[in-house]
């Protein structure tokens, strides 16, 4: 056993605190990675909070994971002692059904393995987060990390980057189209660097005035206040898709409104709460909506080799782990530019 040093959530209600963990020992197939880094994801709130029901405790959050391989098992292949690597929201999953075959772990029909609060295949034993200064994994579900990115702005590229990035490429984003972000958190903050990236016009639908110069700063051509009604009438009828981030409830039909004939809602964002979804504003311009999870295996190595390639990295703010409680409050209220990421130094 590996002797792992975590921060833990003890129930829905208590905050995180330090909590003592043993990782497995390796495996043929494992890596063991110290690490370096790890985001802090609106998902870690809600699934801390049991916001969407489910949750186990003691829970120790964290799936935007990098850091550095320190051993490997005698049948690894793919790493080296030394290489940086990453995990993000996943570490296992069935490999044997369609899509797993294809590379969509994120849609495995038995389930896949969450990076926490999910359950090993096998032991049944709970899965921990990277809110931790170690973790084992099977290398299948490890990606390669380049060293030309600054490490902390790598981290949230395991979740906040590819679940904006794979959606973007599912429907072909591009020149030519016009796209909307809604929600400037820490995944609408990369869906304008991709949307940008891949030759969109961009504008940025916020509740945030303040964010304004950074929206524009992030690559967004145009910024729009969601709470100014003169400005979303402007709006009406005039996006190719919209990409939508947000994480708590509110009403699908004003953003519907915004999009042309044939325009696509892209939903990412998981509110605890349903939103209504009135048939007039999908039938009246042959309106769709989609949903995307994260991203499998080889697209989330893509993107990240995709990143290392146009120098693309999330804006961090870097905290010490004591500091985790007070980032989720000001999470709740908006205030995140645009992502936390814990030094996991701050740890050990
Ligand atoms: P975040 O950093 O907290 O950002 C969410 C943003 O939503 C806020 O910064 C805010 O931006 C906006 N917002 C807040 N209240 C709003 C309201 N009432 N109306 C409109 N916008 C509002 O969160 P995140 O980490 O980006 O995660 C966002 C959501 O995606 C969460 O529900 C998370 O669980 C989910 N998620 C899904 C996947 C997936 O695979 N589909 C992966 C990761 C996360 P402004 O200040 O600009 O208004
Ligand atoms: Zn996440
Ligand atoms: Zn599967």
């Amino acid at each position: 056993m590996i002797p792992t040093k975590a921060y833990a959530a003890q129930s829905a209600t208590t905050p995180l605190a330090p909590f003592s963990l043993d990782r497995r020992p390796i495996g043929d197939n494992d890596v063991q990675i110290e690490i370096l880094y790890c985001g802090v994801c609106h998902s870690d709130i809600h699934q801390v909070r049991n916001e969407w029901g489910g949750s186990t405790y003691p829970m120790v959050p964290g799936h935007e994971i990098v850091g550095r391989i320190v051993n490997v098992g005698k049948a690894v292949s793919r790493f080296n002692v030394g290489d940086l690597a990453g995990v993000g929201c996943f570490v296992d999953s069935c490999r044997t059904c369609e899509n797993c075959k294809e590379g969509l772990q994120q849609y495995c029909d038995g389930g896949m393995v969450g990076t926490y609060n999910g359950k090993e295949k096998g032991t049944g034993a709970p899965t921990y987060g990277g809110y931790s200064t170690q973790i084992v994994v099977d290398e299948n579900y490890t990606l390669k990390v380049s060293d030309k990115l600054p490490l902390e702005g790598v981290a949230p590229l395991l979740c906040a980057g590819i679940t904006t990035y794979s959606p973007l490429r599912h429907v072909k984003v591009g020149k030519g189209h016009k796209v909307a972000v809604l929600g400037l958190g820490g995944l609408g903050h990369m869906a304008v660097k991709f949307a940008k990236a891949f030759g969109a016009e961009v504008t940025m639908l916020s509740t945030s005035p303040s964010k304004r110069e950074d929206a524009q700063r992030l690559g967004a051509d145009h910024f729009a206040l969601i709470t100014d009604e003169e400005q979303m009438k402007g709006l009406k009828n005039s996006f190719d898709f919209i990409m939508n981030t947000v994480s708590v409830k509110h009403d699908y039909s004003i953003y519907l409104n915004l999009l042309r004939t044939n325009g696509t809602m892209i939903v990412v964002g998981i509110p605890p709460t349903p939103s209504e979804v009135p048939a007039f504003n999908l039938i009246a311009k042959r309106r769709s909506i989609i949903g995307s999870l994260i991203g499998g295996i080889p697209e989330t190595q893509e993107m990240l080799d995709f990143c290392a390639e146009h120098n693309i990295v999330s804006d961090v703010e870097v905290i010490s782990i004591d500091k985790i409680n007070e980032a989720y409050e000001r999470m709740l209220k908006a205030d995140v530019r645009y992502r936390f990421v814990i030094d996991i130094a701050s740890l050990k």
